[in-house]
């Protein structure tokens, strides 16, 4: 991830941390209004921020809210049209009548001559934590294509091992109803002739090359993967070993975000929907980037740390990682 602009001034870095051990080199504070003391206006600051805050907010939290009630049906659905390891070609380019008010989904919608494909092999790399997780995003990305304007072809592959033993037991076997989703328990094939080859697009933030637009007769692979940055350039090495063309979102030309470009499974499969449907990068980023990642968006523990109020607890880090936060929200919801 090199060449990105990102700005980390608000970020602690060790010379920060060490200076904030000592209160004479904290920054400067501005004066107290008079008889209030230093943690109540310290409470009243932070109220302030919470309310300037709360439109980005609460429309995030309503979206948010409005996905779960999806998922929820999607769960629900009692009407089996598809099963397991079932193509979705005979879909393609379908219209079908449903009364789409009514089940929150966009099934009258034709869809892209377009592949995601998620590749889950990498079951025995994650915790039983980030397992957990990578079943939530996969339901997410599921109904996320089910109700977009321009839904494609979802593919999830190597779904086996744990993962699979999930979607079986405390997933009650739901994804046997997905309708426009085909699981197949092996990885993809690469095929042989370098022309297929270059139809193949395994999308890595390590990437040096930038996608610029989605292609129709395309596939585009996204690791299915919770590793909390554990493991460097892993899919990016796994591509370049079987030949296959990598590229990473055009995150920094569009947009400023904090902490690494590394988004989750379900966040890029998100961004990749929003940019067929809209065919605008910077909306897309925008609308599925939580607030909170988004550059200008100050959380009050960032305040505080910018004040120097904090320091104990600061790591070093941002404190947040995006894996994690992505989780708690599809896993917490
Ligand atoms: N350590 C893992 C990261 C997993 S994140 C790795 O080496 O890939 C889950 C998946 O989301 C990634 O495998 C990648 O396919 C996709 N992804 C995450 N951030 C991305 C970005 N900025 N650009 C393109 N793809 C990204």
């Amino acid at each position: 991830m090199t060449g990105e602009a990102v700005d980390q001034s608000h970020l602690t870095t060790p010379e920060r941390e060490s200076s904030t051990v000592d209160p004479t080199s904290r920054p400067h504070r501005p004066p107290l209004p008079e008889g209030m003391s230093r943690n109540a206006w310290k409470r009243d600051q932070k109220k302030q921020k919470w309310l300037e805050q709360k439109d980005a907010r609460n429309k995030y939290k309503k979206e948010k809210k409005k996905q779960k009630e999806i998922e929820k049906k999607e769960q629900q659905s009692s009407q089996p049209e598809r099963g397991y390891d079932e193509t979705n070609e005979k879909a393609e380019g379908n219209i079908r009548s449903v009364d789409v008010a009514k089940k929150g989904r966009n099934d009258m919608a034709v869809r892209a001559p377009i592949t995601i494909l998620i590749d889950c092999g990498f079951d025995d790399l994650m915790t039983e934590k980030e397992n957990l997780s990578l079943s939530s995003q996969i339901t997410r990305c599921y109904s996320e294509n089910r109700r977009a304007v321009v839904p494609v072809n979802m593919r999830i592959t190597s779904f086996n091992g744990r993962l699979l033993e999930r979607f079986n037991t405390a997933l009650k076997e739901q994804y046997k109803h997905w309708k426009g989703i085909s699981f197949s328990p092996t990885e993809y094939e690469v095929p042989e002739s370098g022309e297929e080859r270059s139809r193949i697009i395994y999308l890595s933030s390590d990437s040096d090359e930038t996608l610029t637009v989605l292609e129709d007769n395309r596939i585009y692979i996204v690791g299915g993967i919770v590793d909390k940055g554990r493991y460097k350039s892993l899919c990016l090495n796994k591509a370049n070993s079987q030949k296959i063309r990598t590229a990473k979102l055009p995150i920094s030309e569009f947009i400023k975000i904090s902490g690494r470009k590394v988004l989750t499974t379900n966040h890029v499969v998100e961004i990749m929907l929003k940019w067929i449907e809209l065919h605008d990068w910077k909306k897309a980023f925008e609308l599925v980037i939580p607030p909170r990642k988004q550059e200008g968006f100050e959380s009050a523990r960032q305040k505080r740390k910018r004040q120097g109020g904090l320091q104990k607890e600061d790591s070093g880090s941002d404190g947040e990682d995006e894996h994690d936060e992505v989780s708690k929200e599809v896993v917490d919801e």
